[in-house]
């Protein structure tokens, strides 16, 4: 792992959750994602949460994806709150905010929102809880899931913001990729119902339309560092389950990458 402590305050942190993104997708996908796995390939996590609002909460909270193995040395945490109490490895940051969200801040950092799925809308007092973390956080009809062109729509406007945002301040910019969550049938002509395809053909899309944001954080001053990973899988039909928000293997094991830009 990165020793943390020489990234925070240095990098520019940007931070994407793939929303309902299945390992086993991401996988088979890999050969087709230049911009998300150029420099290497996903690893197989665990996720903190079974669905969009729990997982993010773990995740502010300074808990990443777990590795999918028993060795309990391997996971060595990025992030991780002061003063517990436990023993914690040199390379990771500690923070002293209720979350790291805050503690990038404490460290001058600008923190901006891109929401997706629901729970970032601010459409109601729920879905204004995880925007709410951030100092600028925005949500637009066409950043959602009935968007086809949603992650342009993000990237559009996360391009905007990167254009009034000083080229050297430090900046931890969050973006809930909506597209791969269903429904995603509408990346597959003529299919009518969401399937490991079709979240295989979102997953496409969205690759892609990352690539303009990936070029203009390398046009900033510092150097980025990207976490990119899903909150949960979904379930199609597998054992006789369907969607998340429960226990099964295809929603809780998720991929993961970090990787400098
Ligand atoms: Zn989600």
């Amino acid at each position: 792992m990165p020793d943390m402590n020489t990234i925070v305050g240095s990098h520019d942190i940007l931070m994407i959750t793939l929303d309902t993104l299945r390992y086993d997708v991401a996988k088979l996908e890999e050969q087709h994602c230049p911009n998300l796995c150029g420099s290497g390939s996903w690893e197989k996590r665990h996720t903190p949460g079974s669905f969009t609002y729990a997982a993010h909460h773990a995740f502010f909270g300074g808990f990443m994806p777990t590795p999918a193995n028993t060795d309990k040395a391997s996971h060595i945490r990025l992030f991780h709150s002061r003063n517990t109490g436990l023993k914690t490895h040199p390379h990771t940051w500690l923070f002293d905010t209720p979350d790291i969200v805050s503690g990038f801040a404490a460290e001058g950092y600008r923190t901006i929102c891109i929401g997706g799925v629901i729970f970032f809308t601010k459409k109601n007092a729920l879905a204004k809880v995880l925007p709410g973390y951030f100092q600028q956080s925005y949500w637009r009809m066409n950043f959602g899931v009935t968007n086809p062109r949603s992650t342009e729509n993000q990237v559009n406007h996360a391009l905007k913001l990167l254009d009034q945002t000083a080229p050297d301040e430090k900046l931890f910019l969050f973006m809930n990729v909506s597209a791969i969550h269903g429904p995603n049938h509408y990346y597959v002509e003529g299919a009518r119902a969401d399937s490991v395809e079709s979240q295989r053909a979102a997953l496409r899309y969205v690759d892609k339309a990352l690539g303009p944001l990936f070029e203009a954080m390398r046009g900033r001053e510092r150097p980025t560092f990207c976490l990119v990973f899903s909150d949960h899988g979904t379930a199609y039909g597998e054992d006789g389950y369907h969607g998340h928000r429960l226990a099964h293997d295809v929603v809780w094991t998720v991929p993961y990458r970090e990787f400098i830009l």
